[in-house]
């Protein structure tokens, strides 16, 4: 889900100072973007392809443009070489908008020397780098096309109805600093409402915006069931940042975007304990929740003991109906975390949770059908009802 306003209230949050270029700004949604872009009026965006990011990416995707307006980038190259300076400038903002509490995601450009910085101040770092050559093959192997042109073009469509306002530092350091004011500012105003009783007067709406930030959809340790956890990461792996460089649009306006989102097949692996207690109809039962679940993310089932015996694929229910489980024996949950293969896919593991602790770090989704109780390290663990499962596989 991608909800813009939303993100924006979020985003006044962390970056309080963008608060009047985000009024100021166009957001106009698009699916000819990849993720978004921007010519320094107007931000378009992709709101299909932001809807499979969670928060704070799509935080990061639609802040990493404002910031490339607020502080006129695309003014600023002069006559400096292009790649190095577009690096530079997102080197740069990438690192401010860490500093605002939003991570950068995979693959976006993150280079921590770059803090504190200007964009032209990094940008003699990138230029004069023994690695540049290098530097420059790894990103432009991804261009189709390379322009290059003056940014004269910049500003051509803006139209003189509304001007940017002129109230926020264009500046690296300076916006850096006054932004942190601000935020400790409304913070103290905030927290001051609060002792006062009076939260209405002062940080205006700050109220509800804290709200929304602490009510911060997506942390995975929140789901109540497995349902929601598998859905929330089987679409979180459907997504990666991917590098690409600006491009010019039609109106031969420069875009600048530097990542892009990649749509990937989600990838769900499930390890059976094949514990005397687990019935064929049981494990069938189950995976038809996930198949209908997951729709079509890859899924591949594997058994396990004291022994994995591989993975197979279940592409539709005649896999289901045709799975059988063919040795039984003890269980060990050290072999299972051990068994998985793919480092993105989802991990489940289905059990009835009579076995040690394994030790390893795996971050499965451990599905209990009894009441036993078990903490392997980085899982998530679900009891659930076995007849529940039954009941739920038939009727789908
Ligand atoms: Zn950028």
């Amino acid at each position: 889900m991608f909800n813009l306003d939303l993100q924006l209230k979020k985003i006044i949050i962390k970056s309080p100072l963008l608060k009047p270029l985000i009024e100021w700004v166009e957001f106009v949604p698009t699916s000819k973007v990849d993720s978004a872009s921007t010519n320094g009026r107007i931000i378009h965006y992709n709101p299909e392809a932001l809807a499979i990011c969670d928060e704070s990416e799509q935080q990061f995707t639609i802040v990493h443009e404002l910031m490339h307006i607020a502080l006129e980038h695309m003014e600023r190259q002069q006559g400096r070489d292009q790649f190095a300076f577009n690096y530079a400038c997102d080197a740069v903002i990438n690192q401010m908008i860490k500093k605002f509490g939003i991570p950068i995601p995979k693959g976006c450009v993150d280079c921590p020397d770059a803090e504190g910085l200007s964009a032209e101040e990094y940008y003699e770092i990138v230029i004069n780098s023994p690695n540049y050559e290098e530097l420059k093959k790894k990103y432009e192997g991804s261009i189709a096309k390379i322009f290059i042109t003056p940014h004269t073009d910049w500003g051509k469509s803006f139209g003189n109805d509304k001007s940017k306002p002129t109230n926020i530092p264009t500046n690296e350091k300076e916006f850096a600093k006054k932004n942190k004011e601000l935020k400790d500012k409304l913070a103290d105003e905030y927290i001051n409402s609060l002792l006062n009783g009076d939260s209405k007067e002062a940080g205006h709406d700050m109220n509800e915006e804290v709200n929304h930030e602490l009510g911060d959809i997506g942390d995975p340790t929140t789901f109540a069931n497995w349902q929601d956890l598998l859905l929330y990461q089987v679409n979180k792996s459907k997504a990666s940042f991917d590098f690409f460089n600006g491009e010019y649009d039609a109106e031969g306006i420069w875009n600048y975007p530097y990542h892009r989102i990649r749509k990937k097949q989600a990838e769900v692996e499930i390890l059976i304990d094949t514990s005397y207690s687990v019935s064929d109809d049981l494990v069938r039962a189950f995976l038809r929740e996930v198949k209908s679940l997951v729709g079509n993310a890859k899924i591949k089932i594997g058994c396990f003991n004291e022994v994995f015996d591989g993975f197979a694929e279940i592409k539709d229910d005649n896999d289901i109906e045709n799975f059988t489980i063919k040795t039984r024996g003890g269980t060990d949950f050290e072999v299972a975390v051990k068994s998985f293969e793919s480092p993105t896919s989802t991990k489940i593991v289905f059990t009835d949770g009579y076995a040690p602790d394994p030790k390893s770090f795996c971050e499965a989704i451990w599905i209990v059908y009894s009441t036993a109780k078990i903490n392997p390290p980085g899982g998530f663990v679900y009891n659930v009802d076995e007849k529940k499962i039954l009941n739920q596989g038939r009727t789908i």
